[in-house]
């Protein structure tokens, strides 16, 4: 309801529950502030947006008075400028004058307030220093106690942004302090080091370890960019001096994250300087020098080169092999951490100028199976509903194989916040004890690999109860009565049994399912990399369909992509069956579509997948690779394999920013650059498609990768000569930017179609399926029929998993990633500070199995399995059950993926890394 007051003789209209603050924001009338921050409850504990209210005894703090009816408020008496000094005052006399070699100066709330109003410290306050300087061990956040104004928004950021509860306040009075923990260090209180505190902080109490002592903020540019690590997309600056990042700060208005970041995001950037950047092409010897391909001694050697000579080799090798066995015997794999318009120029490399559909990336390895799934269900392979909406809306979160804090923090923690600030309700299912189950309401901690037993079960009861959503399921879906047949196979009983779940659990997770709504279900790896992948994700969309919770908000089917970019990586074509937009390539509408954009494209035969390509070059089938930014050697299943089929490979064309265990085998090694050095666009795991912006020239040689990526394409073009001139008008690679690629895209990709550079750089926020210019995007998909019209209940039973323990190898081992590392570890292992905090593997043992082993803290185990064997650090925890390992892939010492198996779904082909039978023992 709309009310009147009057701030400084000007009446205003406010809103009744307002405060004073915000109304005279919204008006901007300026109050001026330390303690409050728009995104933090307020406490008006420092008094500096005091005002005076008529007929009121005393100031008035602004922040938490509400305005009434009539109200007369002076926000510049004499008095209240009085009050404000005096309260500056007080501070200054307990803060260093420091300001000169203070690293936040210039950017620091406090100062700002001293030089408006005035203020100096006064002669009586406090000299010394009462506490040590930098005085906590952690490698990202500068500690100084000493100029801490106890405003206390470390505090809340930590509570009330990461959930995590950090910071406290101890002692009182002039003791008063703000401590971690119960006085002990930031990582012993279980901080995360996001750095949320240090964001917050108005002076330089928190301030930066990671660029201490570099610049002065008016020495440093801001660049608006998007991260390169996961899927969540956020945004942030780039702190640039000189051609250098420096370091990383929020960007208040980030669409998906606010000023909140993940410890990669914020403190993992320096890998973009490290000293093994790949700066100048390299080539073999035995190809310079015009001899046959030897992997011994000098001829195997790297000899530096220039552009001209490395592409030229690249191409006139890739000709070879394309004259000699055919388009399909040459592979492409494109990469997720790339830009949308370089995967859109690898797609069309692939078809266009080699004629194979044999391209593919990362996503196989994580999502394949979802993207198969979903398109089978509904017709659509992406994440229904956005983050925000879901963390808002839903009711109940199920969050089924994603260790969502580890592996999206910044959407891990709007879970968190749902379930503290809004009652929101959390069943975690996963067989380890992840971070996320100090929130749940409930924990199935189900066997790895029973899944769809378990999901059945649930359904099951669902249906038992009369809790299915019988309008949507007679309105909207299909195949409802051959799936209900099925779930009837799977009572309580028989689900306990199988998947170890105890039946009064069952009970539990069904009645909250079947009576709180919507329900948002939430998955990541743990569901799609098994041998039953597609069929997992089916299941997950059968439970949405039975409860009705698809096309609303805070529903819907929340796959978490992995990579950065692997959603667009996959809406840009590079996949063995669609073109960009999932236009099937088994279509010979679509073929013939691209055939006339491009002047040529390859046939309606599916290429083969990554988990075919490397194998297959043992049989004979793949005699090339270009790969753009991946290192299978690290990522996919099974290495000791992998590096027998890359040995050989007669022609392997890797483009990198650092050698990588793969690039062992690269004929030809081509020197790409970081996000930090290129424009384009991401796609987030909700669709949301955002810009990356260019903030320092390439290092060195290193070229744009959608340039080299053209440069090649067009001298490949250049030695087929059947393929040119075409009058087709997307046949040419001359792109003077990545804006005219996306121009290309628009015209090609429908669910792109009005998805522009120039949109999003004003600030649009678009999701796609965006078709025309004018289009606002689509946050929520399915609200009224499904891509494919109804949604397809499926029949699905379950299937064990391909490998079983047994005597000789009793442990299952389940991989996955770890907060401080990302995939193959190529740039977080060149991070200082994430290195610091996790430099090296550790393996999850359960206490009870490291008893029976007599394995200690801080031992070593080896870990076997049929494959090979590895070496690591035991981390002796309640997080995996007893007869479960958890071991990470992100050392190459120590990587998990030296015992995994290359045991494929049969419909994704995607491996199951989840289910591994090994054998622990003591290292010696
Ligand atoms: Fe980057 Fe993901 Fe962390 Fe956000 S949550 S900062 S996108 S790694």
């Amino acid at each position: 309801m709309s009310i009147h007051i009057t701030i400084n003789g000007q009446t205003i209209e406010a809103r009744e529950g307002q405060t004073i603050l915000e109304a005279a924001r919204e008006n901007r009338i300026p109050i001026p502030t330390l303690c409050y921050h728009k995104d933090l409850s307020p406490t008006g504990s420092c008094r500096i947006c005091v005002v005076e209210v008529k007929g009121a005894r005393f100031l008035q703090a602004a922040c938490v008075t509400k305005v009434a009816e009539g109200m007369e408020i002076n926000t510049q008496s004499e008095k209240v400028i009085a009050s404000r000094r005096l309260s500056l005052e007080l501070m200054l006399a307990n803060h260093p004058q420091d300001c000169l070699t203070c690293d936040v100066s210039g950017e620091c709330e406090l100062q700002d307030l001293a030089y408006e109003y005035q203020v100096r410290a006064p002669a009586w306050g406090a000299k010394g220093t009462r506490y040590p300087v930098d005085s906590d061990p952690n490698p990202f956040i500068r500690v100084d106690m000493n100029r801490c104004i106890l405003c206390r928004r470390c505090v809340q950021a930590c509570a009330e942004i990461q959930v995590r509860d950090v910071w406290g306040v101890a002692k009182r009075g002039f003791e008063e302090v703000i401590v971690a923990g119960a006085g002990t260090t930031m990582l012993e209180a279980r901080c995360e080091s996001c750095g949320q505190c240090e964001a917050y902080c108005p002076t330089g109490a928190l301030s930066n370890k990671m660029n201490y002592g570099q610049a002065r903020v008016h020495q440093v540019a801001k660049v608006a960019t998007t991260c390169t690590y996961c899927g969540v997309g956020c945004q942030f600056y780039l702190l640039v001096k000189g051609n250098r990042v420096i370091g990383v700060s929020s960007k208040p208005d980030a669409p998906v994250n606010g000023m909140a970041l993940c410890v990669k995001g914020r403190y993992g950037f320096d890998f973009i300087h490290h000293p093994d950047r790949l700066t100048k092409p390299r080539v073999r010897r035995y190809l310079l020098e015009g001899k046959k391909k030897s992997r011994q001694g000098r001829n195997w050697e790297w000899v530096e080169t220039d552009w001209d000579t490395a592409l030229d080799l690249a191409a006139s090798r890739l000709l070879e092999v394309r004259a000699e066995t055919g388009p399909d015997s040459i592979g492409v794999l494109t990469s997720a951490k790339c830009l949308n318009e370089e995967n859109y120029l690898m797609n069309k490399l692939a078809r266009q100028v080699i004629g194979t559909n044999n391209v593919d990336h990362c996503a196989r390895l994580c999502h394949s199976s979802t993207v198969a799934g979903l398109a089978a269900s509904f017709g659509s392979g992406a994440m229904s509903n956005s983050m925000d909406d879901v963390a808002q809306f839903a009711q109940l979160f199920f969050v089924i194989g994603s260790n969502t804090t580890e592996q999206h923090p910044v959407f891990g923690t709007m879970i968190r916040r749902a379930v503290r600030f809004r009652g929101a309700k959390l069943i975690i299912a996963d067989p380890r004890r992840i971070d996320l189950c100090d929130f749940a309401t409930l924990h199935l901690r189900h066997r790895p690999g029973t899944d769809i037993a378990l999901l059945n079960g649930l359904m099951y009861i669902l249906l038992e109860k009369g809790w299915a959503d019988e309008k949507f399921i007679a309105e909207r879906t299909e195949g409802f009565e051959e799936f209900k047949q099925t779930i009837q196979q799977y009572p309580p009983e028989k689900v306990a049994e199988i998947t170890g779940v105890p039946v009064e659990k069952l009970h539990q997770a069904a009645e909250m399912m079947g009576t709180l709504k919507p329900m948002a279900v939430i998955w990541a790896m743990g569901i799609t990399q098994h041998i039953t992948g597609v069929r997992n994700v089916m299941s997950l969309a059968n439970l949405q369909m039975l409860t009705g919770n698809m096309g609303i908000p805070g529903g819907g089917v929340n796959p978490l992509r992995g990579q950065n970019n692997v959603q667009g990586a996959c809406d840009m074509g590079g996949l063995p069956n669609v073109y960009p937009g999932y236009q099937a390539v088994t279509s010979e509408e679509a073929r013939q579509k691209f055939a006339n954009a491009w002047g040529r494209t390859a046939s309606t035969k599916v290429g083969m997948t990554v988990t075919q390509m490397i194998p297959g070059i043992l049989q004979d089938k793949i005699h090339a690779l270009y790969i753009l930014g991946e290192d299978p050697v690290m990522s996919d299943p099974d290495s000791n394999h992998i590096r027998k089929c890359l040995e050989k490979v007669d022609f392997l064309l890797l483009q990198e920013i650092f050698p990588s265990e793969t690039s062992q085998y690269a004929d030809i090694l081509l020197p790409g650059v970081s996000f930090a050095e290129k424009t384009g666009t991401f796609t987030n795991t909700e669709r949301r498609v955002q810009m990356v912006h260019r903030a320092i020239d390439p290092l060195g040689q290193a070229r744009p990768d959608w340039q080299i990526i053209a440069d090649l394409a067009r001298r490949l073009l250049a030695g087929t000569p059947d393929l040119l001139p075409s009058n087709a008008p997307y046949a040419g690679w001359d792109y003077a930017d990545t804006d005219a690629i996306m121009t290309e895209i628009n015209a090609l990709t429908p669910i792109y179609g009005g998805i522009t550079h120039s949109r999003l750089e004003k600030g649009q926020r678009l999701q796609w399926p965006c078709p025309t210019p004018d289009h606002p995007g689509t946050p929520i998909l399915h609200t009224k029929q499904f891509s494919r019209g109804k949604g397809q209940f499926m029949a699905i039973d379950h299937i064990p998993p391909a490998e079983q323990p047994d005597e000789r190898y009793p442990i299952v081992m389940s991989t996955g990633r770890v907060l401080y590392h990302w995939h193959g570890g190529q740039m977080t292992r060149r991070a200082r500070g994430l290195m610091n905090v996790y430099g090296n593997a550790l393996i999850e043992v359960n206490p009870e199995d490291a008893a029976e082993l007599n394995l200690k803290k801080g031992d070593r185990v080896r870990v076997t399995s049929r494959r090979g064997s590895i070496e690591a650090e035991a981390w002796i925890s309640e997080r995996v059950p007893p007869g479960m390992i958890f071991a990470n892939f992100h050392f190459p010492d120590a990587s998990a993926n030296e015992l995994t198996q290359a045991a494929l779904d049969p419909v994704a082909y995607i491996p199951e890394y989840k289910v591994t039978a090994v054998r622990i023992e003591v290292a010696e």
